[in-house]
């Protein structure tokens, strides 16, 4: 292995995970000259397509870590559900970036939750439930209407059941397939948010625009840039993000989402210690897109500027809408991205598109 940060081109970057993620981490890093290593089950996996080398096998396998960890000069990750213990052993002297303790706190809901509300960092109001009959006390404490999620192992909305004093908590527990859960107050929020941030190995913090998110059935479905988020609340929105990124001393670029209250209050929804989806308008729309400054930080390179040059709306191409490839790339303002997938699935990620305007006055 090449020694030492900042990695000379030709060194190796090391990706738990070759999803659509992966694979745009891959073509970022390419363009520093730096070769990718990719663990992933899947041989087709969309970053397969564009890796140097694929070791194919389950996540949390010991020993195929240890090869991964072998052939890189860092590693890093795709996803928040790598387990941390055998991740730590395999990694010997090759440094993890993000560092492990972003995924610890990201990992579970409910450490996710204290960790944030212990920096002074506000959310919806929590309860840890470990079993049925604590959930009838919890929505008493709370009151009015709370949403169940599974502690760990949730994305795209899967995992969560609304619930309120009149459900039967039974069937909300049984639905979310009775794990260890956190019951959160639901926010009456005007819409939602998200900052896409960067923290380099010398501790510099870059923040991207704020994005506006709409969710459909709990999957992102647009961000747009600046949407409503401008001036105080996107300052604040950022002064947030920079205060988790320092408090992890973390290395990478992290996804942080918000909701905003009808009264312009912010509560943290989550953090995902990697690239983001709310953020792949960056590559149209930006001098250096989220994956370019992941790989720069985590690299040991000085961060680029996140500046923007357009306005911009990113809409997730799910299922079929990747049948309209045609027209999509008939359109001259916009950029299309495809992961590769060969099987197009209901409510499966196919790509995105991200449609630029003119820099608007005062965003
Ligand atoms: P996932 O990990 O699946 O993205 P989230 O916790 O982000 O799960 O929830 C998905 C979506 O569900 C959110 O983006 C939001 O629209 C809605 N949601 C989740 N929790 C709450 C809450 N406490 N109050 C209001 N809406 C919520
Ligand atoms: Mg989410």
């Amino acid at each position: 292995m090449v020694s030492g940060f900042p990695l000379r081109p030709g060194a190796t970057v090391g990706i738990v995970g070759g999803g659509q993620l992966g694979r745009m981490l891959a073509l970022a890093a390419a363009r520093f000259g730096y070769r990718i290593a990719v663990l992933d089950p899947d041989p087709g996996c969309p970053a397969a397509q564009v890796a140097s080398t694929m070791i194919v096998g389950p996540y949390g396998d010991g020993a195929l870590l240890a090869q991964l960890a072998s052939v890189s000069d860092v590693v890093s990750y795709e996803f928040e559900n790598v387990a941390v213990e055998p991740l730590r052993k395999a990694l010997g002297d090759t440094v993890l970036s993000p560092p492990a303790e972003a995924l610890e706190v990201s990992q579970d809901r409910v450490v996710e939750k204290a960790f944030l509300n212990g920096i002074g960092i506000a959310t919806a109001e929590w309860r840890a439930i470990d079993a049925p009959d604590e959930l009838g006390h919890a929505l008493l404490d709370l009151g009015g209407d709370c949403i169940l999620k599974t502690r760990r192992f949730g994305y795209d909305g899967k995992g969560q059941a609304r619930i309120n004093a009149k459900s039967t908590f039974t069937d909300a527990f049984e639905s979310i397939g009775k794990a260890p859960a956190i019951l959160e107050k639901m926010v009456p929020f005007a819409f939602e948010i998200s900052v896409i941030a960067a923290r380099g190995r010398d501790g510099a913090i870059v923040a991207y625009d704020p994005a506006e998110n709409v969710h459909t059935l709990g999957i992102l479905k647009s961000s747009t840039v600046p949407g409503r988020v401008t001036g105080e609340l996107a300052r604040a929105a950022r002064e947030i993000a920079g205060r988790i990124l320092s408090h992890l001393d973390y290395v990478g670029v992290i996804g942080i989402e918000f909701f905003v209250g009808k009264d312009g209050a912010l509560f943290v929804n989550e953090i995902a210690p990697r690239v983001h989806n709310s953020g792949h308008w960056t590559e149209a729309a930006c001098l250096a897109s989220q994956f370019e400054n992941h790989v720069r930080a985590i690299a040991g390179l000085p961060l680029a500027s996140p500046e923007r040059h357009f306005d911009c709306v990113m809409d997730n191409l799910i299922g079929d809408d990747v049948e309209r490839f045609d027209d999509l790339v008939a359109a001259p303002r916009s950029v299309v991205h495809l992961y590769g997938k060969s099987e197009v699935r209901r409510g499966r990620k196919m790509g995105h598109v991200t449609r630029v305007t003119p820099l608007s006055s005062g965003a």
